[in-house]
């Protein structure tokens, strides 16, 4: 059975061989946030667009300064100033932070190494060419590329966007992925489940996973452990960039999922994993879209979903997978797992100063989805160990239910 790294690879691999969303559309930049830029964004103009003051003091020649030297005061340049006077030998100009040097200036000597008597300013000490000063077009030259297509756009994308003046973006459509459950046992949440009916919690979690990721989630709803019905409905599924079906993929009489898909002439990549929970996941690739067959037990789903089907949904979008977010922290207490698979156990992380500790939660197993709403992280356990004392460092996914 593989592991969860070469299966994730696998992922990837095969995602991005399919080509993705193609369509593009154009969105007011303050709406771009988590969208993928379709787009290299480029700069209007040379940043700083001038020679840029990044001190409050005076603008000089920074060959004539020197401890002690005195220089006249000729003039003032606040932010937004158009500079109309230079500075000489023995002359100096008050400039605020954000302004633009004068002709002739090079440096700026904070005000606070000055004092200043009338028209005369004192230096405490000397400045080198360029001190204080942020050259025009050392951040970014006219015409460079500012943010590459592929780029996926945060608060700083955002403001760099807005600096270059990109008010509309260009930004790819956002994948659209289709989510089935299945069970006969299966009923709405809104509803009232008979004694031995679940309430689907797998289809909201899945769209809530998915919109977090930028992607748009079409809900199809529920599919009886039928042939008939489950063909029906995933060929609705096939429609979509991408579909996921929770539940139906256990060895059990009625897990009818993957044998519909290979009716379907789906390539199965994998159809297990050696992880807990969320051992028997498959991933296919039908009709030229992928499929993930994800467990049904509401932990199992959340898990896969982030170990598997997260990078698929980068990739479609036209972004570069992100990559899994381990952080270390110390165990609180010392634990025993059975060894052979990479166990993922819902747990709380927290930090005293910068050091993380994390605590497993007492927990029923993949069904547990109390458990794992009172977690705020994954921790992992390789499948070598088989007992972790306590205060020994371990990896933790902040990702996921945080
Ligand atoms: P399965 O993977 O179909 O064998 O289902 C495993 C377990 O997950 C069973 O106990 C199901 O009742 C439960 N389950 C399956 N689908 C869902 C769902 N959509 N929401 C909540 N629980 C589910
Ligand atoms: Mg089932």
């Amino acid at each position: 059975m593989i592991g969860y790294r070469e299966a994730r690879e696998l992922v990837i691999a095969r995602v991005a061989g399919l080509g993705g969303v193609v369509e593009t559309e154009s969105v007011p930049l303050p709406e771009a946030l988590g969208r993928v830029l379709a787009h290299d964004i480029v700069s209007d103009r040379d940043y700083p667009p001038f020679d840029r003051s990044i001190r409050d003091g005076y603008a000089v020649r920074a060959a004539d300064t020197h401890p002690g030297a005195q220089l006249r005061f000729t003039g003032e340049l606040k932010a937004g100033d158009t500079p109309s006077i230079s500075v000489s030998a023995d002359s100096c100009i008050q400039i605020m932070t954000g302004a633009p040097l004068p002709a002739d200036a090079d440096a700026v000597v904070m005000i606070e190494h000055t004092s200043r008597e009338g028209d005369l300013i004192t230096l405490d000490r000397g400045v080198k060419n360029g001190q204080h000063v942020v050259r025009r077009g050392s951040e970014q030259a006219a015409g460079g590329i500012v943010l590459a297509a592929g780029a996926r756009i945060g608060f700083a994308e955002i403001a760099a966007a807005a600096q270059v003046g990109a008010a509309h973006p260009v930004v790819t459509r956002k994948p659209r992925v289709a989510v089935l459950s299945t069970g006969d046992e299966v009923v709405d949440f809104a509803s009232v489940p008979g004694p031995f009916q679940i309430r689907n919690s797998n289809s909201v979690s899945l769209a809530a996973q998915i919109s977090l990721l930028g992607a748009e989630a079409v809900i199809l709803g529920n599919a009886k452990d039928s042939l008939d019905e489950l063909r029906t409905k995933i060929s609705a599924g096939l429609e979509a960039d991408a579909l996921i079906l929770s539940g139906g993929v256990s060895m059990g009489k009625y897990d009818l999922v993957e044998p519909v898909l290979r009716e379907f002439g789906a390539e199965i990549i994998f159809d297990a994993v050696a992880i807990r929970p969320g051992k028997p996941v498959v991933f296919a690739i039908c009709k030229g879209k992928a499929v993930f067959g994800l467990p049904g037990n509401p932990v199992s789903t959340m898990v896969t979903f982030d170990l598997f089907v997260h990078p698929a949904i980068d990739i479609l979008a036209g972004a570069e997978p992100r990559p899994l977010p381990f952080v270390q922290a110390r165990l609180t207490a010392p634990l025993t797992e059975r060894p052979g698979l990479t166990h993922f156990l819902p747990a709380q992380i927290s930090w005293r100063g910068e050091t993380a500790h994390v605590s497993p939660i007492a927990w029923q197993g993949s069904g547990d989805v109390v458990a794992m709403a009172h977690a705020n992280c994954l921790m992992v356990v390789p499948p070598e160990r088989e007992r972790i004392d306590a205060g020994e460092a371990v990896h933790v996914l902040t990702r996921g239910i945080c």
